[in-house]
């Protein structure tokens, strides 16, 4: 990012304060962070800050159009520092990792209504929901061991593995 935080923040009048940059500093290192997460990074930062602190950091800051909150359904909220350019979201099902796609056709809004009922559409966002590839291999290996192994065993040394028969 060419702009440095303290002048972010001063750009849109908003008072640099400690928090405040370690916040904005967590969330840049960390984006789809969730609040907790982004306290958690801002006290190994700047030591004391309060739960409440990070809070009111995280409002202030998406208020003035610095940070982006999403929120995926069944998901804490989660922020990130790359706004207005309408990426849109890839979430897994089942480990809830959230990673950016790009808008689909390169600006807002990329989708079209099929009936804008008179509204006029400035945004369009766009959840993808799915399995990331680490939950699907997960998932593949997990199914073939329940497959094969009908108890609990150690698993073997690599070089000793061996493609059990197929069972008929
Ligand atoms: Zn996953
Ligand atoms: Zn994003």
């Amino acid at each position: 990012m060419s702009v440095s935080p303290i002048d972010q923040l001063r750009e849109n009048g908003i008072q640099a304060t400690a928090q405040r940059l370690a916040v904005l500093r967590a969330v840049s290192s960390q984006p789809h962070v969730t609040a907790d997460e982004v306290a958690e990074i801002a006290q190994s930062d700047i030591g004391a800050i309060s739960r409440q602190a990070v809070y009111d950091a995280l409002a202030v800051l998406v208020a003035n159009g610095l940070l982006r909150r999403i929120q995926p359904e069944g998901s804490a909220a989660r922020y990130e520092d790359r706004v207005n350019d309408n990426h849109h979201h890839l979430i897994c099902r089942d480990c809830a990792r959230v990673v950016d796609v790009d808008c689909a056709v390169g600006s807002a809004p990329c989708l079209e209504a099929s009936d804008d009922q008179g509204y006029e559409i400035e945004e369009a966002e766009v959840a993808y929901w799915g399995r990331c590839p680490e939950c699907q291999t997960k998932l593949l290996t997990s199914s073939i061991d329940s497959s094969t192994l009908n108890q609990p065993r150690p698993r073997k040394p690599r070089q000793e593995e061996s493609i059990p028969p197929i069972k008929t």
